[in-house]
């Protein structure tokens, strides 16, 4: 193995994760991701103190998911798995479908039928998963498939599958290596809620080694109609345009108020414009495109800014779980971007660019 050569994350990080040296990594060398100082969109909400964008973005399949799906295949072929199942809103099933490939078993996805961005559906198929569109949610799809492999040789590899939180612990890691020590916040989108168990996880583990002097605050979000642990009760119809956590029922729920009350942070919600606000200012500040669900995180940095959550000179972390390209729909909807169209003619399109306006943002 090349020494500089990064081969993923369980490589990486292999001492803290549940594998051995016979153990056999499917990796598509997930990981080791951006850890972006934001200075224009700190300036522009008006916060006094440092604040980090973690683009998970730039994973192989687009998302976070891919951390935890290296561990969950890379254990199921362990253990002799032919085939895996999951329930998605499209990023599980992509990352599935993916490191399933990758592995040579089949994959199964059931998604809610009509509620999955585009991107995310041409991967599972392109990365040739069997996929079933179920006419019901994603935490209705959820009980369904972990009815199916209770009672048949097939993986489920949904974060209720501990290895997944185990590879997405490292999120933690990597932020914690990044800083020299935890941030003072950590701001992530909430939806099935595996993903702050994680990173909670992880900083958990990182504090008992000292290798951080304190465990960030963990400021988790919810979409406003999936507001579930919130409100303190399942939500049987959750809406939201951000898809990737329109669920109602998070299966990690009890962990991810643990990590809240350890932590002295928060779960709140925000809404769907205050989602779309996040979404278009990253994109427009920082050049960052995240996914609606993404943006969550954002939406709640403004959110506890404004409630005077936030203290002067600290360090936020906000996890942007999903790369923007996986959803262009909402892209193009809510940019309100305008396409001016004219001749291929250079006093046209001289014309078009206006020198008499300013030249600047
Ligand atoms: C899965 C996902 C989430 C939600 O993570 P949970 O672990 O289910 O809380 C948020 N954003 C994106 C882009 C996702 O794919």
């Amino acid at each position: 193995m090349e020494k500089n050569h990064y081969q993923g994350l369980i490589n990486k990080y292999r001492q803290y994760l549940p594998v051995t040296d016979k153990t056999p990594v499917i990796t598509l060398n997930e990981g080791n991701t951006p850890l972006i100082k934001a200075d224009n969109l700190a300036k522009k909400i008006g916060i006094k103190g440092n604040v980090y964008l973690k683009y998970e973005g730039a994973n192989p399949t687009g998302s976070f998911k891919d951390r935890g799906m290296t561990m969950a295949v890379t254990k199921a072929v362990e253990d002799g798995a032919k085939a895996i199942i999951c329930a998605s809103t499209g990023n599980t099933s992509a990352a599935a479908a993916a490191y399933g490939a990758k592995a040579g078993v089949r994959v199964f996805v059931l998604i809610p039928d009509g509620y999955i961005a585009l991107g995310k559906l041409s991967q599972a198929m392109m990365y040739g998963a069997e996929i079933i569109a179920i006419q019901g949610n994603f935490d209705e799809a959820l009980e369904m498939v972990i009815e199916i492999s209770k009672n048949s040789p097939i993986t489920l590899v949904n974060s209720v599958n501990p290895y997944r939180i185990e590879g997405q612990k490292t999120g933690a890691f990597e932020i914690i290596e990044a800083l020299g020590d935890a941030p003072d916040y950590h701001f992530i989108p909430v939806g099935n809620a595996g993903n702050i168990t994680a990173y909670f996880k992880g900083y958990e583990e990182f504090y008992a080694l000292k290798k951080s002097s304190h465990l960030p605050k963990m400021m988790g979000y919810e979409a406003q109609g999936a507001a579930a642990i919130v409100r303190g009760e399942r939500i049987l119809h959750p809406e939201t345009i951000a898809t990737a956590i329109r669920i109602g029922n998070p299966a990690s729920w009890k962990q991810a108020e643990r990590a809240r009350d350890l932590s002295n942070g928060t779960i709140d919600c925000v809404t769907d414009d205050e989602i779309i606000e996040a979404y278009k200012l990253m994109a427009s500040t920082e050049g960052i495109l995240a996914e609606p669900g993404s943006a969550a995180s954002v939406a709640g940095l403004i959110k506890a800014h404004k409630s005077g959550l936030i203290k002067e000179n600290s360090t936020s972390v906000c996890i942007l779980t999903g790369n923007g390209l996986k959803d262009p729909d909402s892209a193009i909807k809510y940019s309100n971007a305008e396409v001016k169209k004219t001749k291929a003619d250079l006093h046209e399109i001289l014309k078009v660019i206006d020198l008499s306006e300013k030249i600047s943002r």
